[in-house]
């Protein structure tokens, strides 16, 4: 699933390519993604909007729209947006590799632009989700009112992560990182290389933790998620960005992944455990 680095990179990619542009028309395959209204009604209640930008909290896309409208999106496990110019969408792309055909074959959602590029949702195992509402419904939806702060708002201060986590002095760091509900952004890959960084074992019971140790954590979560930006996101599995091209921060990974291979920083072979139904890496011997 794409994480707060991944989320962001398309998010400046939109305000790129298609801020100020307005859409034409719309066509959709899977009328379920659209929550609310059937394909009819979103195709007239779009039309003509303008794009006036795109912003997100955690993993969630909201792109604003002319009319006081906003189009709230959520890529979930295998969704990806895509920019094409008119030009790109008729030849086969040279560059074309094994994920990014895939991700081409499951375009589920269309919306025609102005200018002749498209805007295109492909979603291979279709959880992704498309609302179109009035902005302030859309800030007052139940899952986007439960959001905690995102990772990367300056509201998330050192003070305001020791008040989440004193609210869940019992549970366990590595769970509470990835609770969208407390703080909104981070999953599973980076999670499991903030916490190397940090040097500190996902399993590690918060209250346990000093505030040293706390304070290690809280910087290499903004060191890490910056750092991830800048390098366009993590393509372990099939993530691309809105040209269709991967990331880079999976070359740089740490432990995610690394199974069985030697730490970067130490040699001792990597582990995978289970945290929260998810795998989590460590390296035993650099964290604590
Ligand atoms: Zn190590």
């Amino acid at each position: 699933m794409p994480e707060l680095p991944e989320v962001e990179t398309v998010v400046s990619d939109l305000n790129k390519k298609i801020k100020g542009d307005m859409i034409a028309s719309f066509w959709s395959e899977w009328g379920k993604a659209i929550k609310g209204k059937s394909i009819e009604t979103f195709k007239k209640e779009i039309k003509n909007r303008k794009i006036l930008g795109a912003r997100r909290i955690g993993k969630n896309i909201f792109i604003d729209l002319s009319g006081g409208k906003t189009l709230y999106i959520h890529l979930k496990m295998t969704g990806h947006l895509l920019v094409k110019k008119k030009e790109e969408r008729s030849k086969n792309k040279e560059k074309s590799d094994y994920f990014s055909d895939r991700v081409n074959q499951y375009i589920r959602h269309k919306f025609f632009l102005k200018s002749g590029r498209t805007l295109e949702f492909s979603d291979l195992r279709k959880f992704g989700k498309i609302v179109l509402d009035s902005t302030e419904k859309i800030n007052n939806l139940k899952e986007i009112k439960a959001l905690g702060v995102d990772a990367l708002d300056p509201k998330f201060t050192f003070q305001k992560f020791q008040e989440i986590l004193r609210k869940k002095s019992s549970a366990k760091i590595g769970i509470i990182l990835m609770d969208q509900d407390l703080i909104a952004g981070i999953g599973n890959i980076y999670r499991s290389e903030i916490l190397y960084d940090a040097g500190i074992l996902p399993e590690r019971i918060i209250k346990s933790i000093s505030e040293k140790d706390l304070r290690k954590i809280y910087d290499a979560t903004k060191k890490i998620l910056k750092k991830a930006i800048k390098m366009r996101g993590t393509s372990d599995s099939d993530y691309r960005d809105t040209s269709g091209a991967p990331g880079n921060f999976q070359k740089i990974l740490a432990v995610y992944n690394r199974e069985k291979r030697g730490c970067k920083r130490c040699d001792t072979i990597i582990q995978r455990k289970v945290l929260g139904q998810r795998s989590v890496f460590i390296c035993s011997k650099c964290q604590k």
